[in-house]
């Protein structure tokens, strides 16, 4: 999402720009995500929620989501859902498959890698002489080499709920360039989801979401207990993903199969996860479905400035920057957003 934004805001400033993509189809994650761009409605909350944060550029986001949002809004991305169901957010839905398609086009179109040129997304080649480069390749949550030297020895196990072009190229480029990391590059966000032999394609990383961990006792295959304290289970998901095999047990009182989370009955949850194929054991008393924690987002990369630098002339935005929601969760695809449109002017020379 960030090159897509950068490239589009560039555009809107009078530059030329070619976006260069290295799947088959544009969108990345953004494409494959629930679609909610939100913001803590709080500023002291997102900071207690993210405290090893950057607070500068937690700040800048906080403060110009809503704007970016009305941008966002004016290309012609269609809103469908106004506020995010969750008392401590605020923000709007998007249809990801519609949004990526009004991106696109308002970021002048994509080529493949075999384009010359430059500017977003496009560390495989180099840009023309003193041509400021942006990196927008959305972390490394694809790469498991560099999730078990960052994140976790059971990088084999976890499920990579993620686009598969996200494999850490923005950090080796930037590192390469002489920009460092910031704090937190152990830190991901993940979701609870079906257990093998359970068969998950892309387009089910949403419905399949075991999201009741608020309701269940959480397991390891050792039979030691976690006790979930974030409502987003940021917490569960970073603790089940350091487990053995990444996997976890939700056992739940059938009395709160018909609990309600964000709109889904729990019961309605696990029915999906047992339909899916994933280890599901009925008893009298409770429901307990085998999860496996699915990587879906690096929240750790380059150390950025607000102005979305990285190093010299060399700027990073979405996935590729960390330091905003160290410590807990935030919204990756705001994150992109802010900071897309933010990198664009940065690397024109334009005011913030
Ligand atoms: C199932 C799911 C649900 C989610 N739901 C939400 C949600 O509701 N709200 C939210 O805030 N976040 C959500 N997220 C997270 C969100 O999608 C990401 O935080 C966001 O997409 C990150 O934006 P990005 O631009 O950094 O990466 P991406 O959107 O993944 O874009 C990066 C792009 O760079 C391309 N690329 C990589 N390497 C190269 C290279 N070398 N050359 C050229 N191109 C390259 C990739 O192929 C990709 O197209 C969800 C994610 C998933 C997977």
């Amino acid at each position: 999402m960030a090159g897509l934004v950068a490239a589009a805001e560039a555009r809107r400033l009078g530059a030329d720009v070619l976006v260069l993509e290295k799947l088959d189809r544009p969108g990345g994650s953004m494409r494959l995500s629930s679609g909610v761009i939100w913001r803590h409605r709080d500023f002291a909350r997102f900071r207690a929620e993210c405290p090893r944060g950057d607070e500068p550029l937690q700040r800048t986001l906080f403060e110009r989501l809503d704007a970016d949002l009305r941008w966002l809004e004016g290309l012609g991305a269609p809103v469908t859902e106004r506020g995010t169901g969750n008392p401590l957010t605020t923000g709007l839905r998007f249809n990801p498959p519609a949004l990526t398609e009004v991106l696109v086009r308002a970021a002048g179109g994509l080529r493949s890698h075999d384009g010359a040129g430059v500017v977003t997304g496009t560390p495989l080649l180099s840009p023309p002489d003193g041509a400021p480069l942006i990196l927008a390749t959305g972390g490394f949550a694809a790469d498991r080499p560099l999730l078990r030297e960052h994140v976790t020895r059971e990088a084999d196990h976890v499920l990579l709920r993620t686009a598969p072009g996200s494999t850490g190229d923005g950090l080796r480029l930037g590192l390469d360039a002489g920009a460092a990391t910031g704090a937190g590059l152990d830190e991901i966000y993940a979701r609870a989801m079906p257990a093998p032999p359970a068969r998950i394609a892309p387009g089910d990383f949403v419905r399949l979401a075991q999201l009741y961990a608020a309701h269940a006792e959480v397991l390891n295959e050792r039979g030691e207990r976690f006790e979930a304290a974030t409502w987003s289970e940021i917490d569960v998901a970073q603790w089940m993903a350091r487990q053995p095999r990444a996997r976890a047990w939700l056992r739940v009182p059938r009395a709160r199969l018909d609990r309600l989370v964000r709109g889904r009955a729990v019961g309605a949850m696990v029915d999906a996860a047992a339909a899916a194929g994933a280890p599901v054991r009925r008893e009298s008393e409770h429901v307990t479905v085998e999860t496996v924690a699915g990587i879906t987002t690096t929240l750790g990369g380059l150390r950025v400035d607000e102005h979305a630098r990285a190093a010299p002339d060399l700027f990073a935005c979405g996935a590729d920057a960390g330091g905003i929601a160290t410590g807990g969760y935030a919204s990756g695809l705001a994150a992109a957003l802010v900071f897309g449109r933010i990198a664009a002017r940065a690397a024109l020379g334009e005011a913030p």
